[in-house]
């Protein structure tokens, strides 16, 4: 498989680029806009939305398999190309189960796999009863196209639930039933894996991370986290499970909540390369990019090991609406030792946008020492 088309012009498939260069694989990139990250790396580009299915067609007769950055994607439009023979991986049926967040936890629980009590609201009228069960706070969730904390409410009260829903359904002209509710888990940490499964069924995971998010969205990973060796072995045993059941070939997120008595939930799983797996550009013999773009052409996976004792990553998230280039604060951040900058070129700054990360590899497992780290490029990154 030398032509790869990729779903999404974002700065997941921006960070393609090494890895093809060095596969000599061709990235053709389906993306709405000009200014979009991949646009600068791609061989060639299909400008359109990612959910515009005839443009994946057009997209399909450039390239020998096709994969995504971004899974909001038409499913029922893109199976009939399937059905003429054009290569998904991953393959449309493992997306199905979880581009829905209420679908997604259904297939969760099924499996097996430990995830918080949940719902999906019909009426709101008919509910009370199980709000009351599960108990203040609640999370109510958007069932589809929620990213970054967008679509993700903590909810303190009845009255408070009433009115968000109605705000919300009001606005995006959705209806009670696009919702889901949730147990609140009051987690210790989150933590987050990054697992990829070859054409062949092979499964390679990479270090377990703790994330760390301000208002529902990244700010800081740490590799590896501090966990129990049990705790690792359930960790890697649900990405198992999960990435067999799917049948998927590439690269899985998976985030998970760890409570205070160490008892492990799953979260959420994103079929793509993910977040919580930049760090492995910088401290890995093999990213999650590199790997992913391995299994969608049928290459062996690589080694996913930490070559560092430790890393850090933090976002570099936009905190107003401005073109700057924020040259004197990269600059400043990219003296800190074994700090690598990843800027993703974005012409526009929008409060809580991911403009770029930074990784900084160190030589020692210091939990303490890693959010100080993180801390110190927050207070140059971010104005007081
Ligand atoms: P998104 O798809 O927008 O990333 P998530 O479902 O991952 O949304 O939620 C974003 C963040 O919100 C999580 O990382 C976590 O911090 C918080 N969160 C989500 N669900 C729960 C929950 N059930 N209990 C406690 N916190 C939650």
């Amino acid at each position: 498989m030398k032509r790869v088309g990729v779903i999404g012009g974002g700065q997941l498939a921006w960070m393609m680029a090494d890895a093809a260069e060095k596969f000599g694989v061709k990235l053709v990139v389906q993306t709405p806009s000009e200014n979009d990250p991949a646009v600068s790396i791609a061989q060639e580009i299909v400008f359109a939305a990612v959910d515009d299915a005839s443009a994946t067609k057009t997209l399909a007769n450039k390239c020998d398999v096709i994969t995504f950055e971004n899974e909001f994607v038409n499913l029922d439009a893109l199976s009939d190309l399937a059905h003429q023979g054009v290569c998904f991986r991953p393959r449309l049926e493992a997306l199905a189960p979880l581009l829905d967040k209420y679908h997604q936890r259904c297939y969760l629980r099924d499996l097996g796999l430990p995830v918080p009590q949940f719902f999906a609201i019909e009426q709101l009228k008919n509910i009370k009863s199980k709000v009351e069960y599960l108990g203040f706070p609640v999370v109510l969730k958007s069932r589809r196209h929620g990213y970054d904390g967008q679509g993700t409410f903590i909810i303190q009260d009845f009255a408070s639930l009433e009115e968000k829903l109605s705000y919300e359904t009001t606005i995006q002209t959705s209806n009670e039933s696009s919702f889901l509710l949730e147990e609140f888990i009051p987690f210790d940490r989150e933590l987050a894996v990054i697992a990829a499964r070859s054409v062949e069924g092979k499964i390679v995971t990479y270090p377990v991370v703790e994330t760390q998010q301000e208002q529902q969205v990244c700010r800081r990973v740490i590799a590896p986290a501090e966990i129990t060796p049990n705790q690792l072995a359930e960790i890697q045993a649900i990405a198992h499970t999960l990435l067999n059941s799917l049948e998927v070939v590439g690269i899985f997120g998976i985030e998970l909540f760890l409570t205070a008595n160490g008892k492990v939930l799953v979260n959420e799983i994103a079929p793509r390369t993910h977040n919580s797996g930049h760090f492995s550009l910088d401290a890995c013999e093999t990213s999650q990019f590199e790997q992913h773009l391995r299994a969608v052409c049928g290459l062996p996976l690589g080694n996913s090991d930490l070559q560092c004792a430790a890393a850090v990553m933090v976002n570099l998230l936009g905190y107003e609406n401005s073109h700057s280039d924020y040259q004197s604060q990269r600059q400043q951040i990219a003296k800190i030792p074994q700090a690598n900058i990843h800027w993703y070129g974005k012409t526009e700054s929008r409060p809580g946008r991911k403009l770029g990360h930074v990784t900084v590899l160190l030589d020692n497992q210091n939990r303490d020492l890693a959010i100080a780290l993180a801390q110190s490029i927050e207070s140059i990154w971010y104005p007081r």
